[in-house]
């Protein structure tokens, strides 16, 4: 070995070392637009979703998640779960539009100041953060946090401000594949992976109906081949969690009634390395409290999880804090052991 090679070796592993102080090195977050609890739990059970029994079997997980108290819809929601706040109330993001935004318009420019998110927390400590989505309007994730409108990196050296290094917009096959092909040859730490099939389907046939269980059927498929990639990838195989989750369920052709347990009840799965398989809510009896088929508001002392736990829960398996400004799992206390 050449000896600036042996040095450049060390240096890797050092910072490999250095990086990451516990949990994982990588977390991907899969989110499913519109997989409401029921009809998931209903497929799982005949037998239609192979990946998904296996993902329920093998995480610590809830199908008696929640979406957002105040909004049902699909970008909110999203943008809830990579900031770790709520939608409305001074403390939440502000971003209630569902399409995709005007130019120069960013979750900042919305809520008239900075709203950090994981991928701020994610990249100023000189990881990789990743967005693929199937639908445009996840480009509000790229263009609020990219080179002009990223916030500074004042966390140890100076990273630049885009903080989401590669943004993937396409339909969920390639999408899938570029994800797999992204996670292989350059993983990145945090990857946000959204699947828009299962709502569309809905939105045109009916939640529950023939077309939208089909999707479902695509979607585990697709997961498989995440949970796959994660188990067999030399990277990734033990140093790596799955966490899946949806923004809302469904009902007739529609999902925007937040006050509907069937449009707020939610999957909250993660999976992978330190994960005890188990109930959510059995292992955090102290902090978090089952909502039966109730509804929950912010002033809960023991809340639901909720789909906003992503952000915080990803930067607590990755050994980092969490996201200031943040309110969700802010003290990181949600567990997966
Ligand atoms: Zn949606």
């Amino acid at each position: 070995m050449m000896p600036h090679m042996k040095t450049m070796t060390l240096l890797a592993c050092w910072l490999g070392c250095c990086l990451v102080t516990s949990g994982a090195d990588y977390v991907v977050a899969v989110s499913i637009d519109g997989l409401g609890s029921t009809y998931l739990q209903t497929l799982v059970d005949a037998g239609k979703l192979p990946h998904f029994k296996h993902l329920e079997t093998e995480s610590a997980g809830t199908t008696n998640a929640r979406a957002d108290f105040d909004i049902t819809v699909t970008l909110p929601n999203h943008t809830s779960m990579i900031t770790s706040r709520r939608i409305k109330e001074p403390e939440g993001h502000h971003w209630t539009s569902n399409t995709d935004p005007a130019k120069g318009v960013t979750i900042h420019s919305n809520k008239g100041s900075y709203v950090p998110s994981v991928f701020d927390v994610v990249h100023d400590h000189g990881l990789r953060t990743g967005v693929w989505g199937t639908k445009s309007k996840f480009a509000l994730f790229k263009v609020s946090y990219d080179a002009l409108h990223g916030a500074p990196d004042e966390t140890g050296p100076d990273n630049g401000r885009n903080k989401v290094d590669c943004f993937v917009y396409a339909k969920s096959s390639v999408l899938t594949d570029s994800v797999i092909s992204m996670m292989t040859t350059q993983p990145c730490h945090f990857a946000f992976v959204y699947f828009g099939d299962a709502d569309a389907a809905g939105h045109t046939h009916g939640w529950g109906s023939e077309p939208y269980n089909a999707a479902l059927i695509t979607m585990d498929g697709y997961l498989g081949r995440i949970m796959d990639l994660i188990s067999t990838d030399s990277r990734l195989k033990g140093r790596t969690d799955l966490i899946v989750t949806a923004d809302h369920g469904g009902e007739g052709k529609d999902h925007s009634d937040a006050t509907k347990p069937i449009d707020y009840t939610i999957p909250f799965y993660v999976w992978g390395a330190g994960v005890t398989p188990g109930d959510l809510y059995t292992v955090n009896a102290g902090t978090r409290k089952e909502p039966g088929t109730g509804r929950p508001d912010y002033s809960e002392q023991n809340p639901p999880v909720r789909n906003s736990d992503v952000g915080n829960l990803a930067l607590s398996l990755l050994g980092l804090p969490s996201i200031p400004g943040s309110a969700i799992d802010v003290k990181q206390d949600l567990k997966v052991k």
